[in-house]
């Protein structure tokens, strides 16, 4: 089964926890803070990797979690971090964002990388916390949560070559002719359900990718039948390779085959229309395929016909060649065909700090975090909390709205008295 679509969980690692520990050593019962830092938690990473084919494995792993980074120990001692998880795709895989829609990266090259959820921060041991005012620090600072998000895989194969046209005009035959790939071929239409990449050398050192690219029918692009499902992989391809059974055999009609197939793919993407195409008539083995190829021919008259047989392999050399011809005259731009690429923001920690019906209030992640690794009966963590808000800014902005003393501040839903 050939699957381009699939929607994942992920989810970073914890980082490990900050711990309180002290000091002790014989003949010295008060000795200094002694905790250790908690390690950061595993990242998830996605690598493109050329020996994966489709998103099948998603179909039955959905969820990925980082490893949690370990708690800090004593004798100052880091926790370990947690490991990062690499999911292999395919390349060609675009990541998109899950509700927005919007494109996170597209992993066109081979082994490309990219942090999908980040690990979270390990919290830092008391240790950190101790200075020369503060040399029993009580309390330490919590791990933080792991970056978690839903996203949507898809598949766009990126191929030098798409094959195109009508169902059993020869396609997949042609494909087993010039490649090592091994596609279904049989007299029944819809035989192709999967797009399938062949390697066709040239030469020692030349060589170009194919993907058969299944039957389109009329109304794919309006999503009747098999073909709109593939069309999106016609988008990456560089040189459109169009197959015409001009043998009438099937009483096909190769012109009106041809200008069936263009509508379709313009239909599905105008600038289709603009990508370099070659012409080819096929079954050529088959009295009566001549009449055909003139017509085709006479159709076109500035542009070369190619004919073929991809059951006897005639003029299949010719035109292998004649493909590595118009790729090598062709940049290689799979970016114009992609849908519009949008650069993750990363989102800036909002800090909101009002006044609403005479209460004063202060949201945000960082202070919410803040709050987390708070120990509300140790003296010294309420003086780091304190200190942590002046520095953030907190104190100052509350004072430019008018707070006095005593007056209540909602902090992520807690409720202080404001002291100076
Ligand atoms: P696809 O649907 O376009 O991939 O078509 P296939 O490659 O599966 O071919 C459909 C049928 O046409 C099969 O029975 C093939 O054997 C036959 N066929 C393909 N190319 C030729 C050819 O050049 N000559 C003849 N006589 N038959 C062919
Ligand atoms: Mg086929």
């Amino acid at each position: 089964m050939f699957i381009d679509k699939a929607k994942i969980h992920i989810k970073g690692g914890k980082g490990g926890n900050g711990i309180v520990a002290w000091r002790r050593e014989k003949f010295e019962p008060s000795g200094g803070p002694y905790g250790g830092d908690g390690g950061d938690g595993g990242s998830i990473v996605l690598k493109a990797d050329e020996g994966i084919r489709t998103l099948m494995d998603f179909r039955y792993k959905r969820h990925y979690s980082g490893e949690n980074g370990e708690d800090g120990r004593t004798k100052k001692q880091f926790g370990k971090g947690g490991e990062d998880i690499f999911i292999k795709v395919p390349v060609g895989t675009i990541v998109k964002d899950e509700p927005t829609g919007t494109v996170i990266v597209d992993l066109k090259e081979k082994d490309q990388e990219f942090i999908i959820a980040k690990g979270g921060k390990g919290g830092r041991g008391n240790a950190k916390f101790a200075t020369s005012t503060r040399q029993a620090p009580g309390f330490a600072e919590p791990g933080t949560k792991g970056q978690e998000r839903n996203v949507i895989l898809e598949l766009k194969l990126l191929a030098d070559v798409g094959l195109i046209g009508f169902p059993n005009v020869g396609k997949s035959t042609f494909l087993s002719m010039v490649s090592a790939a091994k596609p279904k071929i049989a007299n029944y239409h819809f035989t192709t359900l999967q797009p399938n990449l062949g390697v066709v050398r040239v030469d020692d050192e030349k060589s170009f990718v194919i993907a058969d690219i299944p039957g389109l029918i009329e109304g794919a692009s309006a999503g009747v039948g098999l073909g709109h499902e593939f069309l999106r992989h016609v988008e990456r391809t560089r040189v459109l390779v169009h197959i015409l059974d001009v043998s009438g055999m099937e009483g096909r009609d190769p012109v009106e085959d041809f200008y069936t197939i263009m509508e379709e793919l313009v239909e599905y993407n105008p600038k289709l229309k603009d990508k370099p195409q070659i012409i080819v008539g096929n079954k050529m083995d088959i009295p009566g395929a001549e009449e055909g190829l003139q017509k085709l021919k006479e159709e076109f008259k500035d542009q070369k016909i190619y004919s073929i047989s991809a059951a006897t392999s005639q003029g299949v050399k010719e035109l292998k060649y004649a493909i590595w011809d118009v790729l090598s005259n062709t940049e290689i731009d799979y970016d114009s065909f992609d849908e519009e690429m949008y650069e993750e923001v990363v989102e800036e920690d909002e800090l909101i700090v009002t006044k609403e019906n005479n209460k004063y209030i202060v949201e945000g992640d960082s202070i919410e975090k803040l709050l987390e690794g708070v120990y509300f009966d140790d003296v010294d963590s309420l003086r780091h909390f304190q200190e942590s808000l002046r520095k953030m800014g907190i104190i100052e902005r509350l004072e430019e709205l008018g707070i006095q003393e005593g007056e209540a501040v909602f902090i992520a839903g807690y409720e202080f008295e404001f002291f100076h």
